[in-house]
């Protein structure tokens, strides 16, 4: 079953030519394209399915500075003004707040982890607060239970997932952005080795710069060109109950189950990390890479199924410009949830709190996080193809920085002062053998 996600009309028709075309319509490519609408870029942006439908309507809506890798973190910080901003110079509504977010645990090395992370973030101007015992438990009065600590980061919040894209796309179109819905880029068109158009199932847009946000669909499509992109979708489950009589916390992590409150009550759960592993072409291609950040991930990652087969993005097909593509075919990837693990995570979260027991199961739906090797994106122009930006990548947590990874891309694409440093995040790395530290979850 898919989650709610809010539906919004776009234009019919595909421009000749537009200074910059973004492939893909989840939560990077909106941000991107309105980034650069509102420098006076004349951008298009085409989706194959439809706005946010594919991971960025699927995930708990987490906007973090809390426990993020050092190379994310001055984007996460900046995302979250972003978030702040883009409601006000919009008038648009993505469901974001800082409510805080906050983490119990009985565990003495995570809650170490915790501390030692918190004084790194001091370093950079982040201000998160570790909890003892007693502050633990009134956080977390609503689990009836005791714990030995936890952390609270008030400057931290929730998006949400249901009307975030969907609200950049309007912003961008009212700033005379064109957005064209159930249109797949088949492919890129080079002049002289550089860029001069994307061919799209409706036609050719005539373009020198293009965004491909293209989520799990971005290794294959970089394939037709010969570019080289090692990534792999793990498949994670979630399910949302109705809202509950007495409020719970807004954004609560444990190392069993997590809970977030969403703008219309509902409370979204899952377990951090919990994920199947399907097997693909593409991923037995990219698997020698991605070792490390399974032998660190192998107590919650299990084995999948055929669900990546059926979804056709990690596809290693060399397709025809002139005939129709895997994508579309899937217009949305909508995999099968696991039922072993929604069943589990509504135990777990019962057992958390009980007031979630008056609360029904309304939706449980599956989404692909699509990872590269070190966990980073790739953020940059592809070597060897001048004109073409990757954006793709997030590993599980670009929904929360995606206003500042918007941005980045923008400044890219139009040659302006980058809003951090893209260094970390330069595809040229996945050149390498080895990209050293795998960030955590
Ligand atoms: C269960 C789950 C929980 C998560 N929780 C969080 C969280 O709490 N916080 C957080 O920060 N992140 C979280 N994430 C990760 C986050 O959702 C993603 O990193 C983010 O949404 C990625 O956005 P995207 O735009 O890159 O990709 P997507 O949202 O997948 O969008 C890519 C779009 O490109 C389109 N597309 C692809 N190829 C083409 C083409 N050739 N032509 C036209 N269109 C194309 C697709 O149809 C799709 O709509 C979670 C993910 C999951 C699955």
């Amino acid at each position: 079953m898919s989650p709610p996600l809010n539906q919004i009309q776009t234009s019919p028709t595909l421009p000749a030519a537009a200074d910059v075309v973004v492939i893909g319509g989840g939560i990077i490519g909106v941000f991107a394209a309105y980034y650069l609408a509102r420098r006076g870029v004349s951008v298009a942006l085409v989706e194959k399915g439809r706005i946010g439908a594919e991971q960025s309507s699927r995930n708990w809506g987490w906007c973090r500075q809390q426990n993020r890798d050092a190379r994310e973190l001055p984007m996460a910080s900046k995302s979250l003004d972003l978030w702040e901003r883009f409601a006000i110079e919009s008038g648009e509504d993505t469901g974001f707040h800082r409510c805080g977010l906050l983490y119990l645990s009985n565990d003495d090395a995570e809650l170490a982890r915790w501390a030692s992370w918190g004084e790194f973030a001091k370093t950079a101007g982040v201000t998160t607060y570790m909890l003892d015992s007693r502050q633990a438990a009134e956080r977390g009065k609503a689990t009836g239970r005791p714990w030995k600590g936890g952390v609270f980061s008030p400057s931290d919040g929730t998006a949400d997932p249901a009307k975030a894209a969907p609200a950049v796309a309007t912003a961008l179109m009212k700033l005379g952005g064109s957005v064209i819905q159930h249109c797949a880029a088949r492919g890129i068109e080079l002049e002289g080795g550089r860029v001069c158009g994307v061919v799209t199932e409706a036609g050719v847009i005539k373009t020198r710069t293009v965004v491909l946000a293209g989520g799990a669909w971005a290794s294959a499509f970089c394939r037709q060109l010969g570019v080289r992109f090692p990534q792999a979708s793990i498949r994670q489950s979630i399910l949302s109950v109705s809202p509950v009589e007495h409020r719970l916390p807004d954004a609560l992590f444990t190392a069993g189950v997590s809970v977030t409150r969403r703008n219309d009550g509902r409370y979204a759960l899952a377990i951090s990390g919990r994920a199947r592993v399907d097997v693909t072409p593409q991923f037995l291609r990219f698997a020698p890479q991605f070792m490390p950040m399974f032998a660190k991930r192998w107590r919650s990652l299990l084995p999948g199924g055929l669900e990546g087969v059926r979804g056709g993005h990690e596809t290693l097909q060399r397709w025809r410009l002139d005939a129709p593509t895997p994508m579309e075919r899937v217009r949305i990837l909508d995999p099968k949830p696991d039922r072993a693990t929604v069943t589990e995570t509504h135990r777990r979260a019962v057992e958390l709190l009980p007031e979630l027991r008056k609360a029904n199961i309304t939706h449980a739906w599956a989404g692909f996080v699509d990872s590269t090797p070190d966990g980073v994106p790739g953020i940059g122009e592809l070597p060897g193809v001048p004109g073409l930006v990757l954006a793709a990548g997030f590993s599980g947590h670009g929904f929360g920085i995606a206003p500042g990874a918007g941005h980045l891309i923008a400044d890219l694409a139009s040659g302006a002062q980058p809003i951090v440093d893209p260094i970390p995040y330069r595809p040229g790395r996945f050149a390498n053998s080895s990209w050293g530290k795998v960030a955590d979850f």
